[in-house]
């Protein structure tokens, strides 16, 4: 028995697509034990934006461990705490003009979701929520009753909390005018939506298929949420923190949300963090009304803010973010007009880029195609149809021409 079957036997382990035992990283690479090296065009689902072991992140991080910084401080304020939050207002918040209090929900996206949805609640005093068709927002019961895809609640049963889905930007092809039945259900006082406490949406679907909402659409979505008093939730957890090129993937629209969910790559390292931040007036947090262990890991604000050093004190990585996006695309482009025998149509925004397959399981056999070639990838959308682009935003343009070479490559060995 190998090493990998031998785990297998043992846990619910989520290495359907890959069956090896992965043992090191470095940047966009990621070695097994038998010493084979992969691309990592995966990169945690978004949570690896500077790549794998950044040597800016590692320095400050060891040297905190090597001086006995506190890992844990529950319901203490640390330095490293401190230094986060002053660098985060200093370097995100202020250059932006945004104005949000920093609250700590808990080590993942669906904690910060969680928050989210319980503060808008409770600053309501309503219940219901709306979401978008195809959204995903995570795996505990208050998330994925605002998810989408009903087969992802897995047998769960009734959503805990009360979640109607509207159609999300292009879900009819463009053929029903944005927001003409929301508004419309909002304004009957018989439809029962005409009282919800907020609108969540992601701005780029990551699990629903890499689909981007336009600016506009964003925009009358903001708009309509301040003209009837709903909070407006954007989640980021997996394109902020400069996934689509911008700190915030809202900045292209020029909105303001009430409260913003943030995660995956905020630590920088891998290392579970996550934010809500919230617009100040709607701090109605009484004390001890949300918390938990693991609220603000202290070696995750150590290298948060290393990164925030590092990354976002100017405009290089988003300016670079967009650049290489826009190479994906061109080539995902080309893909698509060579390919005759299968539809392909390529999608997404900034370094979060997709392939639409006409075929759904073609996807999942190309990223094993790619897999074979050296290159890790993962489906996403409600067929599993989409081929997820998302390489570290730190990728080199050499490893970028590298990994599409072996898309393309696979693409063709599956289709013709
Ligand atoms: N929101 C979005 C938009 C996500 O993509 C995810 C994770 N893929 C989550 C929330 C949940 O995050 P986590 O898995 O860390 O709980």
């Amino acid at each position: 028995m190998t090493v990998f079957e031998d785990v297998e036997s043992q846990v619910r382990s989520y290495c359907r697509s890959w069956p090896v035992v992965f043992d090191t990283a470095r940047g966009s690479r990621i070695t097994d034990v038998d010493g084979k090296s992969y691309l990592d065009f995966f990169a945690g689902a978004g949570a690896l934006n500077y790549g794998h072991n950044p040597p800016a992140l590692k320095k400050p991080l060891i040297e905190y461990l090597a001086r006995d910084g506190i890992t844990h401080g529950l319901d203490m304020f640390t330095s490293a705490k401190e230094e986060f939050l002053r660098t985060f207002r200093e370097v995100v918040l202020e250059p932006r003009g945004l104005d949000y209090k920093v609250q700590f929900p808990g080590p993942t996206g669906a904690n910060t979701v969680e928050a989210a949805l319980k503060l808008a609640r409770k600053i309501s005093g309503r219940e219901a929520m709306i979401n978008f068709t195809n959204a995903f927002h995570g795996m505990t019961l208050g998330a994925l009753s605002v998810t989408g895809n009903s087969m992802k609640r897995g047998g769960a049963g009734v959503p805990l909390v009360h979640a109607t889905p509207m159609p999300y930007d292009n879900y009819f092809d463009g053929t029903v005018p944005d927001f003409l039945l929301l508004e419309k259900l909002l304004a009957d006082s018989g439809s029962g939506l005409n009282e919800p406490a907020g609108i969540i949406v992601e701005t780029v679907q990551g699990e629903g298929g890499i689909n981007p909402a336009r600016v506009e659409w964003l925009q009358a979505l903001a708009d309509l949420c301040r003209r009837h008093e709903i909070l407006l939730i954007v989640d980021d957890v997996q394109m902020g923190v400069g996934r689509t090129g911008p700190f915030f993937s809202f900045e292209i629209a020029g909105i303001q949300p009430d409260i913003v969910c943030l995660s995956k790559s905020i630590s920088g390292y891998g290392l579970p963090m996550a934010l809500t931040l919230i617009k100040p007036e709607y701090d109605q947090w009484g004390p001890g009304e949300h918390n938990g262990t693991f609220r603000g890991n202290n070696p995750a604000f150590v290298t948060a803010t290393a990164a925030l050093n590092e990354y976002w004190r100017d405009d290089a990585l988003e300016r670079a973010t967009i650049a290489k996006g826009e190479k994906v695309e061109a080539a995902l482009t080309e893909l698509a007009a060579a390919s005759s025998a299968v539809e392909l149509t390529p999608k997404g925004r900034g370094l979060a880029r997709g392939l639409q397959f006409g075929q759904p399981e073609l996807a999942a056999k190309v990223c094993a195609a790619a897999f074979e070639r050296g290159l890790l990838m993962e489906t996403s959308g409600p067929s599993d149809e989409v081929m997820k682009i998302m390489p570290p935003l730190t990728v080199t343009d050499a490893e970028l021409d590298e990994g599409l070479a072996i898309v393309a490559d696979s693409v063709r060995a599956v289709t013709e």
